[in-house]
């Protein structure tokens, strides 16, 4: 029986980018608003969080941006992060602290995903092995070498396997090397399966467009990813989760509103 109690999508910050970042070669010239999304899992083994946002100091501290964002890599600048999304004030709205989160799961480690481990020195933090040495590379200009490097309590994995029972991780390469997504079972509700940067969009996901940045241009393993969720989630009844849909991300229920 799923030991998930409580899930919450957290919005953590918008970025404005082209859309072919999103849709490999579909949507140039067209700008769209993406969130930055972070999910809490309240279970009966501790707090988990899959994905942490942004580093906020890097956004806005105008030295740090100018360094971080201000050059070709980022041709549509930084991502915008309020003092609200700040993943410590979103956790304060719960009534907990960073201290309360017991392990974060990075799905993958490009800066929108894996900035915010800043704040979590103290938590276990899942990585897939591949994940990892990639990023160290690095693989490509959306890795941020200050934000995973330093002292964390790191626990790779090299395989899928059930964080807590009801929560399991799923290997989806193709957007990154060690690409992850995760599927909760919840204890009233359909499950739901976090697609993360495997597919940021529904349009990703119903017509099979994969991401426009895939690791070493292996388009091909993004795709077999996308259709991997999608037999999970037919198999399990679950809903498939684009990652960086802002019209999908409307539909949610919101924060501090839960899953259960
Ligand atoms: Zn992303």
């Amino acid at each position: 029986m799923t030991q998930v109690k409580k899930f919450w999508p957290i919005l953590t910050g918008i970025h404005k980018y082209e859309k072919t970042l999103s849709t490999r070669n579909i949507g140039h010239g067209q700008i769209i608003e993406a969130p930055i999304l972070a999910y809490l899992m309240e279970t009966s083994n501790g707090r988990i969080l899959y994905d942490v946002g942004c580093d906020y100091e890097k956004i806005n501290d105008l030295q740090k941006r100018h360094h971080f964002y201000e050059n070709d890599e980022f041709p549509f600048g930084p991502p915008t992060m309020t003092e609200e999304q700040k993943m410590e004030n979103r956790l304060r709205q719960l009534g907990l602290q960073p201290l309360d989160i017991d392990t974060v799961f990075v799905g993958h480690l490009h800066f929108d995903h894996g900035g915010g481990l800043c704040d979590m020195k103290h938590a276990e933090v899942h990585v897939h092995s591949k994940e990892y040495e990639a990023a160290n590379q690095p693989a490509d200009g959306a890795y941020f070498a200050e934000d995973f490097t330093g002292d964390y309590h790191w626990r790779f994995q090299d395989d899928e396997y059930d964080l807590v029972p009801g929560i399991r991780a799923i290997e989806t390469p193709g957007h990154t090397a060690g690409h992850m997504s995760m599927l909760i079972e919840l204890p009233k509700g359909k499950p739901i399966l976090l697609a993360g940067d495997a597919a940021d969009l529904t349009e990703n996901i119903e017509q099979e467009i994969a991401p426009g940045l895939c690791w070493h241009d292996k388009e091909d393993l993004a795709l077999a990813s996308i259709r991997k969720l999608k037999n999970i989630a037919k198999e399990t009844e679950a809903c498939l989760w684009p990652n960086h849909d802002m019209s999908f991300y409307r539909q949610c229920t919101p924060f501090p509103g839960f899953y259960e």
